[in-house]
């Protein structure tokens, strides 16, 4: 098998991933860095961020309010010291968007504009009309570009993380285009490769978020970190799921239920549609559950009203919004209320990985949506998560480039890339079956709707841990149509369906273990929050019969855990 070799192997080519490649190719010219990426960087889901980055860049703002806000989104399962650390950072990072050219939107004086966001009590949402992603994207994009010591391996498909004797040695990757698969050595690797909310049918992501990073730190022997913690985004377009940002309540839109009622004064009366999202996406699905949804087509729904907002403001504020519900909903907001209903949206939980993004493999860091630094806790502050993305990236980036430069190589067994060729080749494209991959997803996706959702219950996770157990052993024989080399997308959708199964069987195992309610995960047999016995986060570890659970503390340092009202 042919090896690369390069010093620093960030995969991942998001928002995390190229701030992280920045950040190593500052600390050090001398250093060999490259990104790999199994789709072109600019086509990673970062792209679609809609509604702003969360800094504290004005007076009547401070650290401790972004701080604070952050805590009580989280329903206290933060470790405040990180996210003390994050607050500081975030405005930085803003600047330096700034100075490499990041288009932000502007107030009349010229200021970078800042926008209300739910949960957040001052409006510090720094946004790029409601393309933000995509505007940071290209200047992160063009910034790396600027760097000699930065390779880009496009569509190249990582598929297993090597570790030898606790450190990092390398991974394997398939180029697609010759199908062939590689070795790449390395002293230092940054996990940057997003979430994994295409575990669910109805979900904003992109088709790629599968969480493949996720998993392969774990079956490599990485904990991944409080898993059971999924969030909801309150508006999914229906019937695509396409994400209309909170950016649009926050411009001042309403959710109505079929009576005509905005029906947030029962949940949240002073916060109203700009509570976290958590809180939001209960209250729409037991409106829906109640009976108070709006008969559609494809099931009831809850209608988002900007109608008020005027075609002036929509368009300058909200033009992407605008155009996909024409477009993919056939709705013209500027004349119809648009239909949402809750989506799949973001892992609060990963790659376990502390404040300086290290996990328990020396050389192995994590940053952005796969890792969980502890930021979000129970429950992620829209646009938090380009922040977290910047300011983890970029200290990603540092120890990274720190580690390889103090740091050898390590041997890449000849035994373990074989391994690894055989599994890939023969189990899997090699495997004549009689199991279908959109079956096989089909069904994880049916089994994590009906029973991992915005409410759960015992019976239900266990239902569904079964199912999903039955799933992985069905996997076993399954058949790949396609058995040519060159761009085998079928063989990238099965290794992307391995990859989630065993990450819809950790969500499940460790929303099953803990009974109690916070933030995002609602237990209907547990309905309150626990702290006597829960204020504490969840490791769960690889083993051949499923997730082993231990648990670590949550580290408080101000805030100590009070009743969570909006
Ligand atoms: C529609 C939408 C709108 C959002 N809006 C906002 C917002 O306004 N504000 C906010 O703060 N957050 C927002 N979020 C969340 C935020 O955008 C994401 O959490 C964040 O962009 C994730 O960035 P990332 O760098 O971690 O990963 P991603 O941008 O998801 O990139 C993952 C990278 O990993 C690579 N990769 C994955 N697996 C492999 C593999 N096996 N081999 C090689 N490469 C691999 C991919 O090719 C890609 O380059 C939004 C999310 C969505 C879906």
């Amino acid at each position: 098998m042919e090896t690369l070799t390069h010093d620093i192997v960030i995969v991942g080519a998001g928002i995390a991933g190229l701030r992280a490649a920045i950040a190593a190719a500052e600390t050090s010219d001398k250093l060999d860095i490259a990104v790999v990426s199994k789709v072109y960087s600019v086509r990673s889901h970062s792209v679609c961020a809609q509604g702003g980055t969360a800094a504290v860049m004005r007076e009547g703002d401070s650290y401790d309010l972004h701080a604070w806000d952050t805590v009580k989104g989280a329903d206290f399962l933060a470790d405040q010291d990180v996210v003390e650390f994050f607050v500081r950072k975030a405005p930085e990072e803003i600047v330096l968007l700034e100075h490499w050219g990041c288009p932000w939107s502007r107030t009349e004086d010229g200021k970078i504009n800042q926008r209300p966001f739910g949960g957040h009590s001052f409006p510090r949402a720094c946004f790029a009309a409601d393309m933000t992603g995509f505007h940071e994207m290209h200047t992160l994009y063009g910034k790396a570009k600027e760097y000699d010591n930065i390779t880009f391996h496009d569509e190249w498909f990582v598929t297993s993380l090597i570790v030898e004797g606790g450190a990092v040695a390398g991974l394997t990757a398939i180029q697609l285009k010759t199908g062939k698969m590689h070795g790449i050595r390395a002293k230092a690797v940054v996990m940057a490769t997003g979430g994994y909310a295409r575990i669910y049918e109805f979900t904003t992501f992109s088709h790629t978020a599968t969480g493949d990073g996720m998993a392969m730190a774990y079956r490599a022997g990485v904990p991944l970190k409080d898993m059971e913690f999924i969030q909801f985004h309150p508006t999914g377009l229906v019937p695509s799921g396409i994400l209309i940002t909170g950016g649009a309540r926050g411009e001042g839109g309403y959710l109505i239920n079929a009576k005509g009622e905005r029906f947030m004064k029962r949940y949240a009366p002073e916060k109203m549609e700009l509570a976290p999202r958590d809180i939001v996406s209960r209250a729409e699905t037991t409106e829906i559950m109640e009976g108070r949804g709006i008969e559609g087509p494809y099931g009831p729904y809850i209608a988002l009203d900007l109608r008020h907002l005027g075609e002036e403001k929509i368009n300058e504020r909200l033009p992407l919004i605008r155009d996909v519900a024409i477009k993919l909903s056939g709705v013209d907001p500027v004349e119809e209320p648009i239909p949402i209903r809750p989506a799949a949206h973001y892992s609060m939980g990963g790659i376990h990985a502390n404040i300086r993004t290290e996990t328990p493999v020396a050389g192995l860091y994590a940053a952005g949506e796969c890792a969980c630094h502890n930021v979000h806790g129970a429950n992620r502050l829209g646009t938090n998560s380009t922040s977290d993305c910047l300011v983890f990236g970029a200290v990603a980036g540092e120890q990274a480039a720190k580690h390889a430069l103090s740091n050898g190589f390590r041997e890449l067994s000849q035994d373990k890339l074989l391994a690894e060729e055989k599994r890939v080749f023969d189990e899997i494209l090699g495997s004549e079956g009689d199991e279908r991959v959109p079956v096989i997803r089909a069904e994880m996706r049916r089994v994590m709707s009906e029973n991992v959702w915005v409410f759960r219950t015992g019976d239900k996770l266990q239902t569904a841990l079964k199912e999903i157990r039955a799933l992985k052993q069905r996997f076993k024989n399954i058949r790949v149509e396609d058995k040519g080399k060159l761009f085998n997308t079928g063989l990238v959708e099965a290794l992307q369906l391995d990859f989630t199964l065993d990450l819809a069987e950790v969500t499940i195992a460790s929303a099953l273990a803990r009974t109690e309610s916070r933030g995002a995960h609602t237990r209907r047999d547990y309905p309150k929050r626990d702290d006597e016995n829960w204020l504490k986060h969840t490791l769960a570890y690889y083993t051949r019969e499923g997730p082993r659970l231990e648990y670590i503390p949550v580290t408080i340092t101000k805030w100590h855990p009070t009743a969570r009202k909006y």
